[in-house]
């Protein structure tokens, strides 16, 4: 239903904005750009917007350089990918608001915050749905735009390995490949290589590791992350490693930023939900990886976070196959 409305406003549409979350990871990106590259095949204009710095590694992903930070130009609409809630586009949705506002997304999360709402947690990726809606719109897929595509669905489902990875994903990663992408070229710029500084950073956070209750964490101070000189410390997928340790079902990265503002990275096990946690306290996410900003300081917002955290380490959802 949704997802014919969605193509619907986009035949519709001439001037397109496509906007992402702030922190952008490989999904923000892919399916920004992807759409992007989609609407101009279509003959339509079309730019991608991102309130944020980007990654190192997400310059992997064709055309990443074209995408701007500050939303301005004249539009007819405004399509929102991967973002779970208005405040997550930064100032690209005060640059836009007015516009009628497309929302696509697969967070559990998302606060339905579009004029149409494609909202859809069974894709392991937004960049997923970005690929229905080139199929739907009849725009074939050649070597770039399917790299592009490929990298959210690589990035989201951390190289193919999350508990969401299905049949059916497998089988548009081989129309992906078949079409052109690379899939250890992507797997390799967005898993395998890192700053010699994240390391460092890693290391000295796992020197502070806690496990209580089941749930494992560690923090990120900024005097650590100005030691290092990483500035992009969600970079380092700590809370996924931390995840792994067999006496945590639940994990969580506390990293304060410069202005003072904490970030909180969770993981759950399958079968555990740390979406809720997050939803809870103005963040969003997936049931398996979720996360949210709090004003802090850091020493009160740990045993905020943590009381809520030991609480869902105790309450199993049973095994669940949904992932993030
Ligand atoms: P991360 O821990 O940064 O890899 O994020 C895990 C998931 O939580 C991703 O789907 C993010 O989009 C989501 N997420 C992280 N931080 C926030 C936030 N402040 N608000 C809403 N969603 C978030
Ligand atoms: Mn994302
Ligand atoms: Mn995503």
């Amino acid at each position: 239903m949704s997802r014919e409305q969605a193509q619907q406003i986009l035949k519709e549409a001439q001037r397109v904005a496509v906007a992402t979350h702030v922190s952008p990871d490989a999904d923000a990106i892919s399916s920004a750009t992807g759409l992007v590259q989609i609407l101009r095949r279509l003959g339509k204009t079309a730019e991608a917007f991102c309130d944020d710095d980007l990654p190192a590694r997400l310059k992997a992903i064709p055309h990443v350089e074209e995408i701007a930070r500050i939303a301005r130009g004249s539009f007819d609409l405004l399509v929102s990918v991967d973002a779970s809630d208005p405040g997550r586009l930064g100032k690209a949705f005060a640059e836009l608001q007015g516009l009628p506002l497309l929302n696509i997304d697969h967070h559990v999360t998302n606060t339905r915050f579009g004029t149409i709402n494609w909202v859809d947690p069974s894709a392991v990726a937004t960049a997923e749905m970005v690929l229905w809606l080139a199929e739907d719109l009849g725009v074939a897929l050649d070597a770039e735009l399917a790299s592009i595509l490929l990298a959210g669905i690589v990035g989201d489902t951390m190289g193919l390995r999350t508990a969401n990875v299905n049949a059916r994903i497998l089988r548009e990663v081989t129309r992906l490949m078949e079409a052109g992408a690379s899939l250890p070229a992507l797997v390799d710029a967005l898993f395998n290589r890192r700053p010699l500084a994240a390391v460092r950073l890693f290391g000295q956070a796992l020197v502070g590791v806690q496990v209580e209750s089941g749930v494992i964490w560690t923090v990120i101070t900024r005097e650590m992350r100005a030691a290092s000189g990483l500035t992009h410390a969600n970079d380092l997928s700590l809370s996924s490693f931390l995840i792994g340790v067999e006496e945590a079902r639940i994990a969580a990265v506390f990293t304060e930023r410069d202005d003072g503002k904490v970030e909180v990275s969770m993981r759950a096990r399958p079968g555990y939900d740390v979406a809720r946690v997050a939803l809870a306290f103005g963040g969003g996410g997936h049931p398996p990886a979720a996360g949210c900003l709090l004003p802090g300081p850091m020493e009160e917002v740990i045993p905020l976070i943590l009381a809520a955290l030991k609480t869902a380490a105790r309450d199993s959802q049973g095994e669940t196959s949904e992932g993030r």
